[in-house]
């Protein structure tokens, strides 16, 4: 949803898969850093920065022009009144946060939503004139969540039940605002950054969809990001399993939660280009089992950096007694969650992405045991059915080891869909590079 371009681009593919199939719903994201900009604006407000009028004046001239582009006939009119309207609310609630000089998370929240309103607003007024009988949904009535403010966790038994209910109502295509919430209460929440994936899954599934089909800016999954690794090439099918993996460890293709209403429900993924529609994507569906007997290689490889790996070590752990569950207790009580855990008789190590809650964390470990913390690490993660067949392992560590790259904190789960390790930052690309090398570009 860049501009005005991508726009018919989306209002072609839409027409052209109603044509080959019935479309229920078409969720949509934000036009192209929009959120950025509507994230940074909430914050020179809540600073009392008058600076943040441009950010305003621009995401009006934007989405004002996207509309005078798209719809030039009778239909203009009207949407431009819809634009005009939501950004007279989202102006009225900055120039609130600017008096107050106070943004809360929740207003953060309430200001981002605008994004995605605004988008999905005129996605529906554009393809209302052209002919497609549809009706804008604010997925504020459908997603019910917690009050979690950015990272708001889906309440699934609710927010089914509204989607079902409402679908029942309403026969028209749907497009709906990806990435955002409410809770039961009424307060608009978010999902998380790109967050729009998870939303269109979460309805596909609801729904009982045939499948959920993903548009983005690139054609699939790739075997690894493509600007680190030219080699790179798009995966055409992968397990939910793999998919999961791949995005909960830095694939940016898709937001990491997708995967799991899918799954649960068995609906099949596609990720798909919207500047190349014809090109095939990835296919991501339900069959790890069948996948895991045929290939003993890494699909794919992945890296998310920079993390921090905390060590806990304490003679108490050989009495075992619950001691690595008061640790994991210790990060969850602090809301961080942990990737990567190795255990020896006496220490556990764990990686954590998100350093915002790690000095109460540390503080509270520190009652357990010796805690020491390294920054500045890399977790990497080969994807793959079949990963734990004989000897894929011991090729992984045999390549890093003949290009000098230390590995620390080894993790195999054991059904074999991914490998993960730890290394230092620095050395991550270089690990990518050379694993890719050997496992998919030979
Ligand atoms: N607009 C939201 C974001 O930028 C959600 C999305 O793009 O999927 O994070
Ligand atoms: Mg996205």
């Amino acid at each position: 949803m860049g501009t005005p371009e991508s726009l018919r681009q989306v209002i072609d593919i839409v027409k052209k898969s109603s044509r080959e199939m019935r479309v229920i719903a078409v969720v949509v994201s934000a036009m192209s850093g929009a959120t950025n900009e509507l994230i940074k604006m909430a914050h020179l407000a809540g600073k009392k920065d008058i600076a943040y009028k441009k950010i305003l004046g621009e995401l009006k001239r934007r989405h004002v022009d996207t509309v005078k582009t798209l719809i030039r006939r009778r239909g203009q009119k009207g949407a431009l009144a819809h634009v005009d309207e939501l950004l007279r609310h989202l102006e009225s609630i900055v120039v609130g946060v600017y008096r107050l000089r106070e943004l809360s998370p929740a207003g953060l929240d309430y200001i981002m939503s605008f994004g995605e309103r605004l988008s999905a607003r005129t996605l529906a007024d554009a393809l209302a004139e052209r002919g497609v009988r549809c009706e804008y949904l604010n997925a504020r009535h459908i997603i019910v969540t917690d009050d979690r403010s950015g990272k708001a966790a889906v309440d699934f038994q609710k927010t089914d039940a509204a989607i079902r209910g409402h679908f029942r109502k309403h026969k028209a295509l749907q497009i709906v605002t990806g990435f955002i919430g409410a809770t039961p209460d009424g307060q608009t929440t978010t999902l998380g950054r790109g967050g729009s994936d998870y939303s269109a899954a979460i309805v596909g599934a609801a729904l009982g969809a045939s499948s959920i089909e993903i548009w983005t800016d690139v054609s699939g999954i790739m075997t690894a990001d493509p600007r680190l690794v030219p080699g790179a090439k798009v995966v055409p099918e992968l397990a939910f399993e793999e998919a999961g993996e791949l995005a909960y460890f830095g694939a940016k293709v898709l937001h990491p939660k997708t995967i799991l209403p899918a799954m649960r429900k068995g609906v099949p993924v596609k990720v798909l280009n919207t500047f190349k529609p014809e090109d095939k994507g990835t296919t991501i569906v339900a069959n790890f089992a069948q996948r895991r007997k045929k290939s003993h290689n890494v699909e794919a490889l992945t890296f998310k950096s920079p993390v921090a790996a905390v060590h806990i070590n304490s003679p108490e752990f050989f009495d075992g007694n619950g001691f690595i569950a008061r640790i994991f207790e210790i990060f969850d009580t602090h809301r961080t969650s942990i990737d990567v855990v190795t255990t020896s008789v006496a220490s556990v190590s764990v990686t954590v992405e998100d350093e915002k809650n790690l000095p109460q964390i540390l503080k509270e470990l520190r009652k357990l045991g010796d805690v020491s913390v390294e920054r500045g690490k890399a977790i990497i993660c080969a994807v793959g059915g079949g990963v734990n067949a004989a000897g894929v392992a011991g090729r992984m560590f045999t390549v890093l080891g003949e290009n000098k790259i230390a590995v620390e904190m080894i993790s195999q789960e054991s059904s074999g869909v991914s490998m993960t390790f730890v290394v230092e930052e620095k050395d991550a690309k270089k690990a990518l590079k050379v694993l890719h090398k050997e496992y998919i570009e030979k």
